[in-house]
């Protein structure tokens, strides 16, 4: 939709710097016009009949709305992509456009838990029927595909214990048996992973993630390849799910600096999650860009960077891990990521039902930000000294 192809095969920086949008298509002016928009005039009843022109209504798109999607397109490689007022609406809107009553659905077990919440409430009430599979499983999802099978919907790594998945393989089976893949990429970004370059046919992100940069905007994007992208489209027309224009603004103006705000996300998480791995009170580090972890061989295959979010097992139960938290200063207690500032939380995993295990620990997931790093060390080694003293 609307790609100035001009620059796609440029490196990812000069992409992100001048995606999207061209100066000269308004007056010079560096960045796009923030539209606010419902109304848009027709010149004469003829053309109003036949919406013979490029905006129609606020919810069909804006200049603004035109920018950020189409500098998505060309990152993601893909046919078109919409963006929604939220990650979860995301989400929910690719589901609602492909699902129908009577349908199976696939989602991995490790998947983000609003998502699941999304699946075994409103999809199950609507008569789809839902089941998780584990994220080790490979090609062998292909005995889990029924003929009503219509969707898997997958997230690699995995939400909060980032296990990572064969994508490839499982959009292999998918392709074969008719069945659309749906991928939750915010982890990756389309910086570190392409998934419609790996089968798969719509990309998710939480956008108010890395794209926002700044823990201050909600919004997501769904991004089709040309066999999805007119039912995509048409669903999210028909929910009427447009995000405002001053976010997608936002948004796109994030994206213009992600790519240096992810590089350090990205040395800082690693630097970091090495350290841990000699720490005391440390029983594992679950990171899936180190040597260590069970994915490792999948993510240095498929992908091409790591960002600032991984957990590690801290050895003890809910007095430890409370103990950690409180001792942070520089590290917030709060839930989303992908902002200039280091968060943490401990994390929750009583949902997964097919693939439940036992860490041996308290899962303490950490969200790196653009902190230096020194400091954050000091933060964590506090952290751990009041756990082993709790
Ligand atoms: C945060 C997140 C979402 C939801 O995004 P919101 O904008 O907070 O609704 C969806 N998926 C993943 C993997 C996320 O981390």
């Amino acid at each position: 939709m609307n790609v100035p192809p001009k620059h796609n095969r440029k490196g990812i920086n000069t992409q992100l710097a001048h995606g999207g949008y061209d100066p000269r298509s308004f007056h010079g002016f560096v960045n796009p016009p923030v539209v606010h928009a419902s109304t848009v005039l027709f010149p004469d009843a003829q053309t109003m009949k036949t919406r013979n022109q490029k905006y129609t209504y606020g919810t069909r798109g804006t200049p603004t709305s035109d920018a950020l999607c189409s500098a998505i397109d060309a990152l993601e490689g893909s046919a078109g992509t919409i963006a929604v007022p939220s990650g979860l609406a995301a989400v929910t809107v690719p589901l609602l456009a492909f699902l129908s009553a009577g349908d199976h659905a696939l989602f991995v077990d490790t998947i983000y838990n609003p998502t699941r919440r999304f699946a075994d409430t409103m999809l199950a009430r609507l008569g789809v029927e839902v089941e998780y599979y584990e994220p080790e499983i490979g090609a062998g999802i292909t005995d889990l595909i029924r003929p009503n099978t219509r969707v898997i919907f997958t997230e690699s790594p995995g939400s909060n214990t980032f296990e990572m998945q064969d994508i490839p393989a499982i959009a292999a089976v998918a392709r074969e048996a008719g069945v659309i893949t749906m991928l939750d990429n915010t982890w990756a970004t389309p910086l570190f992973f392409r998934p419609l370059d790996h089968g798969v046919d719509i990309s998710i992100h939480a956008a108010t993630k890395y794209p926002a940069g700044h823990s201050d905007v909600l919004l997501g994007t769904v991004s089709a390849n040309e066999r999805c992208w007119e039912q995509l489209h048409e669903g999210f027309l028909t929910l009427g799910t447009p995000a405002g224009p001053d976010d997608v603004y936002q948004v796109f103006r994030g994206l213009r600096t992600m790519g240096v705000r992810l590089e350090r996300h990205q040395t800082n998480a690693l630097e970091i999650a090495r350290w841990l791995e000699d720490q005391p009170g440390v029983k594992t580090v679950l990171h899936p860009a180190l040597e260590s972890h069970p994915g490792h061989a999948i993510w240095k295959r498929d992908f091409k960077g790591s960002s600032g979010i991984f957990s590690f097992v801290l050895e003890g139960g809910e007095a430890q891990a409370e103990a950690f938290l409180d001792a942070l200063d520089i590290f917030g207690l709060g839930y989303s990521w992908g902002g200039y500032e280091s968060l943490a939380v401990h994390v929750y995993l009583g949902d997964r039902t097919v693939s439940a295990r036992n860490y041996g620990g308290s899962v303490i997931r950490l969200q790196i930000g653009l902190e230096d790093v020194p400091d954050l060390m000091d933060d964590i080694a506090k952290g751990l000294s009041a756990a082993r003293q709790a």
